[in-house]
């Protein structure tokens, strides 16, 4: 237990990471915000309770499958047996099951959290090299600790800005493109009258929007949370953030013919990095020789699993490396 290993991140992949490496290694996890899920994200405004990030994920890996059934066992996750009125032209119809956190979609993250050694809002801004080892500094300049191993689960474009030049997996990163999304989040007071729990549209603006209360353990009043596009949100990343939100809402009375714009709560969140377009092709990035390391869903592409698959792997691959030296 002499390896010292900081992880960057405690979204899924982080988690999965510290989770799994807890046993062969000394493992701290540093996370900017002020919680656990990353994308996995719920956001509480007074009653009100939205999955402004990750809607619903699916399981395919027989070993996702099986953390899934344990966290459902446990009441981190539920299925969610939601009706998707799917307007885009040629639709697959997919029969899959569909997952969520419980009572939130960070749920899943909270619970595999427990136990961890985690310092969060704490935003890391330099990997320095350290006598081999290296040095982890935060955004105020602090230092916070040396390290065998470094591993970033960050986003492909912040990770690829923090790892050290040495890196040598690091121009890899910047083949991985990502894409934005603006999330609004409306909370109302009474049920809409929308003909399934889910649209995903076909529209130049809205890509998604979801009854959010009518997920498994949302007790809390009606809300909405509507999710632009992807491209238009790349497109108008820097835009005033009042007229997202108009495009956003005049897209949805296009989609559902109810207008929520004096609706009692509404909240806009802007994702830089949200989606994945082009993966990395890998299920993660390693430096052994030097200590450094990167996962995440980007290795894989834009899901909930493939996030866990790439820290799955990656996980392995270090427990090998430190059982042979
Ligand atoms: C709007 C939206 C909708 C989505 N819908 C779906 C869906 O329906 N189904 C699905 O399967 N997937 C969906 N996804 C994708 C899914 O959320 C991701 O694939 C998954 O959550 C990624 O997990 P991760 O651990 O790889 O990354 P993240 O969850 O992004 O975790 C990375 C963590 O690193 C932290 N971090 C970054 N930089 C630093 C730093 N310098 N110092 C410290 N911490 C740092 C971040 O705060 C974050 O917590 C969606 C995502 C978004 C944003």
């Amino acid at each position: 237990m002499d390896t010292k290993i900081a992880v960057i991140g405690a979204g899924l992949a982080g988690l999965t990471l510290a989770s799994r490496l807890q046993s062969v290694a000394d493992v701290t996890l540093f996370e900017k915000s002020r919680g656990l899920g990353g994308r996995m994200a719920e956001r509480r405004r007074g009653d009100h309770r939205f999955d402004h990030g990750a809607q619903y994920f699916t399981a395919r890996d027989p070993a996702f499958l099986s953390l899934t059934a344990e966290m459902t066992r446990l009441g981190a996750t539920a299925m969610w047996p939601v009706m998707i009125d799917d307007r885009r032209p040629g639709a697959p119809v997919s029969s899959e099951a569909r997952y969520v956190g419980t009572p939130g979609m960070n749920g899943m993250a909270r619970r595999l959290g427990r136990g961890l050694n985690i310092t969060l809002e704490t935003e890391i801004s330099a990997i320095q090299p350290d006598d081999r080892r290296w040095l982890l500094v935060d955004k105020a300049g602090a230092a916070l600790g040396v390290f065998d191993w470094v591993i970033s689960t960050a986003p492909a474009p912040q990770t690829a800005r923090l790892m050290p030049s040495e890196f040598s997996a690091g121009a890899r990163l910047a083949q991985v493109r990502m894409s934005g999304c603006f999330t609004l989040m409306i909370g109302l007071d009474r049920a809409p009258e929308l003909n399934a729990e889910a649209i995903r549209a076909h529209h130049p603006v809205v890509g998604w929007i979801a009854l959010n209360s009518s997920k498994p353990g949302r007790d809390g009043p009606p809300c909405l949370v509507v999710h632009s596009r992807n491209d238009w949100a790349d497109t108008h990343m820097e835009n005033d953030r009042d007229w997202i939100e108009k495009e956003l809402l005049a897209g949805v009375v296009e989609l559902t013919g109810e207008d929520f714009s004096n609706a009692p709560h509404r909240d806009l969140h802007r994702w830089r990095f949200a989606n994945v377009e082009t993966p990395l092709g890998a299920p993660f990035l390693i430096d052994a020789g030097l200590g450094l390391a990167a996962a995440g869903d980007w290795c894989l592409g834009g899901r909930v699993e493939c996030a866990f698959q790439s820290a799955s792997s990656l996980s392995q691959a270090i427990a090998k490396h430190l059982g042979e030296t």
